[in-house]
Formats: structure tokens, C-alpha cells, sequence
């Protein structure tokens, strides 16, 4: 059974239906629609299911505190601004981004069904979570799921050592005759949530990911914490490609900040703020406009066999794909159930507590 991460005795394991129950109770009790909550707590299962830890339910904190504090709006009403046959634009109202999101990949997908193609953007929202969550909404759809979003601002433009841009992530999935290809990525080297994970671990981060708050590469997770910043993916400069990265992340920013009407990863808040501004895009192709579904799907089955069948670097066991290793932990932990770290553990009984609902039960 295969399973990204390191799994250790720091880990305790909980049922995938608990963990969805619990994050229900929790959302249900703050004033969300059980419908609209369980969008949310699916979106985060699915992130502790595939593999992403960094955006599953250790984040759950940070969005309590965001309905806590008023950041978040739980009886927000999404507006549309504009609309056409293949577009639109949303005002998310400050609500939670998982809703949000979910709702607008749908109109993005129905865009697509009648006219093509279906591209949706959103202004006002919150932190979303996985990019991927959406591009797999339009994959499972047979279609081609694009999705993206701007966030608060932790990565240095290249040659600079300010925190200008957000870890503004894409997320890319298209269709096969079995498991979607799934991109889904931070465009910087890593997003901020893997540096969560290290500092709960107490552990060093690979030098290189981040600068501290004079530009100095560090293995500190907290150098970042205190006033440096992320890199973007390439790393420190323009020899590894910095400079692309950089470039990646503000095109992000271009079409959801900016085109949107929102604002750009500088001005975009952490969720417990308010008006925290994050802009997301949401944009389903229908394959069926350019060529029969069965054609496109041979091809992408034959694209992949391809690269199975390239010879191994001696280093490396395995040639993946992407989205691979999330499906197959995706597969392992509905059978042996999802890893939570103490810490996070302790965490969450602490929310159930203040709330007064049930705490979770571990396996
Ligand atoms: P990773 O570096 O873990 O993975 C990036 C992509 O590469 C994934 O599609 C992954 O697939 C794939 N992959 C991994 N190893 C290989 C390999 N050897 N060969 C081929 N493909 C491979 O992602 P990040 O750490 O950059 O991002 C993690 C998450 O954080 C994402 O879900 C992203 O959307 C989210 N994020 C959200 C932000 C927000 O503001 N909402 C900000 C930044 C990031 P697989 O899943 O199968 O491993």
C-alpha cells in the first residue's frame, strides 16, 4: 500500500466518514448551512486523503478563527457581477472559498456543457484550500479542469527580499480511461502550510525554499515566520529559474486579481482578517468541442504509457504522473484511515471543546 509523507508514532489515525463528520459538526455549529458544510469538509478530507497535509485539517484553526474574528461571512451570498454564455465574474460576499469555489467551478462546468467553454472568476472570497479540488470537479466530469487563486502576499519577486506575492497555486486535471492527471501546485518552491508542518515537527526546512528577513537562505522555519519570505519555484535568483516562478505567480495574480476587479497578492489578507480579498479562476473545457471524449482519452492513456516506458534514473523508483501518488494514498487511507498529527489532535479537541460538540474519535 502505497502513502506519501512520514508517518510515525506522532500520528494517530482517524476514519475518512469521522473526519468529514467531525469538520461538519464544527462548520454546522458556526452558523453554516449543513449543506454548504459539508462542501467545506469534503474539500478538506480530500487534501488529508490525497496526501496534503499542508492543507487538510490542520488549516481547520485558522478558518474557526476566521468566522470568530468576522473575517469569514457564513451567510454570504454570491453575487454575480457580470455574465455571458462562456464567462463570469462572482462576488464571493467573504465567504468561506471552499463554498464559493465548488459552487463556481459548477457554473464554469455547465458553461462548458451548453457553449464550450466555461470560465469563472471570483472576487471577495477567502482562502480556498487545494487548487485541485476544483480541477478534479470538471475532471470527473469529463472535462478539463483549470483552476487558480492569489493569496497573501509570503514569496519574494526575484532579486528582491520583500514578500510581494502570494504561493498563488494552479491546478490543471484532465480526463483518462482511469485515474484524471492532476497538476496541482504552489508556485513557490513550497506553500506556507509545509512550513507549518515543519515547525509543529520542529524541524529544519531544505535550505534553499526560503530567505530570511535579509535575504540570507535559512533552514529555519521561523526566519520565515519572522519577516522573510517564501522563494519562488526556481529558488534564489535566476540560475534554477527563479525568475520563471516569479513570472508563473504574477501571471496567477494578473488574471484572478487583477481582471477580477480584487486585488493582487500585496493587499490580499490571511483569513482571520477581514476583507481578506482573495480572487480565484475556475475555468472547465469541454473536450468534446474539439474532438470525441473516447479520441482525447486514448491519446492521454497512450501519452502516459509513454512515459511509464522511459528508462529509470538509478536514483528514483518510480516514474510518476502527476496526481499518481495522490490516488494511490487516496486509496490506502480509506482503507487504514487518515494520519493526524498529535499536535493537530490537540488542536481539534480544543475546538470541539469551545464549541461543545463531540471530540474526534481516533481509530
Ligand atoms: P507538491 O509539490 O506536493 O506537488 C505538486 C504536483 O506534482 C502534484 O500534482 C503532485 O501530484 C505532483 N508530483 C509530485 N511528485 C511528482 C513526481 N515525482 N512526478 C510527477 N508529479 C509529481 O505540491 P505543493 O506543495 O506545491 O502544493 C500543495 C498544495 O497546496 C496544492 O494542493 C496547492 O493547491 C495548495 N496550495 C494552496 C494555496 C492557497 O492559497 N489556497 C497556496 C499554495 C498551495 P501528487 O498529488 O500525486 O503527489
Amino acid at each position: 500500500m502505497f502513502e506519501k509523507g512520514e508517518i510515525d508514532e506522532n500520528y494517530v489515525r482517524v476514519e475518512r466518514d469521522e473526519l468529514f463528520k467531525f469538520i461538519v459538526n464544527v462548520m454546522v455549529k458556526l452558523g453554516v448551512n449543513r449543506r454548504d458544510a459539508k462542501i467545506f469538509a469534503d474539500n478538506l478530507v480530500t487534501a488529508d486523503l490525497r496526501g496534503v497535509e499542508s492543507h487538510g485539517v490542520q488549516r481547520l484553526k485558522r478558518y474557526v478563527n476566521g468566522i470568530l474574528s468576522g473575517g469569514v461571512n457564513v451567510k454570504s451570498k454570491i453575487r454575480i457581477v457580470r455574465e455571458g454564455e462562456t464567462y463570469a465574474l462572482l462576488d464571493g460576499d467573504r465567504g468561506l472559498g471552499q463554498i464559493i469555489g465548488f459552487k463556481a467551478m459548477k457554473i464554469a462546468i455547465n458553461k462548458a456543457r451548453d457553449h464550450g467553454l466555461g470560465f469563472v472568476l471570483v472576487k471577495n472570497s477567502n482562502h480556498y484550500g487545494i487548487a485541485g479540488y476544483y480541477a478534479l470537479i470538471a475532471a470527473k466530469e469529463e472535462m478539463i479542469g483549470i483552476s487558480m487563486t492569489n493569496s497573501r502576499p509570503l514569496v519574494a519577486p526575484t532579486n528582491s527580499i520583500d514578500r510581494f506575492l502570494g504561493t498563488n497555486p494552479i491546478a490543471f486535471a484532465a480526463p483518462t480511461n482511469s485515474r484524471p492527471f492532476l497538476l496541482d501546485m504552489a508556485t513557490s518552491i513550497v506553500p506556507i502550510g509545509k512550513l507549518e508542518v515543519y515547525r509543529r515537527k520542529e524541524r529544519k526546512i531544505p535550505r534553499g525554499w526560503a530567505i530570511d528577513s535579509n535575504g540570507n537562505l535559512t533552514d529555519n522555519p521561523e526566519d520565515v515566520f519572522n519577516g522573510g519570505a517564501l522563494l519562488p519555484l526556481g529558488g534564489l535568483g535566476e540560475i534554477l529559474g527563479g525568475h520563471k516562478g516569479y513570472g508563473l505567480s504574477l501571471m496567477i495574480d494578473i488574471i484572478t486579481g487583477i481582471l477580477s476587479g480584487g486585488v493582487w497578492s500585496r493587499y490580499v489578507k490571511n483569513t482571520e482578517h477581514r476583507d481578506s480579498n482573495v480572487s480565484h479562476l475556475f475555468t472547465a473545457i469541454n473536450i468534446e468541442a474539439f474532438m470525441p471524449l473516447k479520441d482525447f482519452k486514448k491519446r492521454m492513456d497512450e501519452m502516459i504509457a509513454e512515459i511509464k516506458k522511459l528508462r529509470r534514473h538509478s536514483k528514483f523508483n518510480e516514474i510518476w504522473i502527476h496526481g499518481e501518488k495522490g490516488f494511490l494514498t487516496e486509496e490506502t487511507r480509506l482503507k487504514i484511515g487518515i494520519p493526524i498529527y498529535r499536535k493537530v489532535l490537540c488542536e481539534l479537541n480544543i475546538i470541539a471543546d469551545q464549541l461543545r460538540i463531540d471530540r474526534l474519535k481516533v481509530k
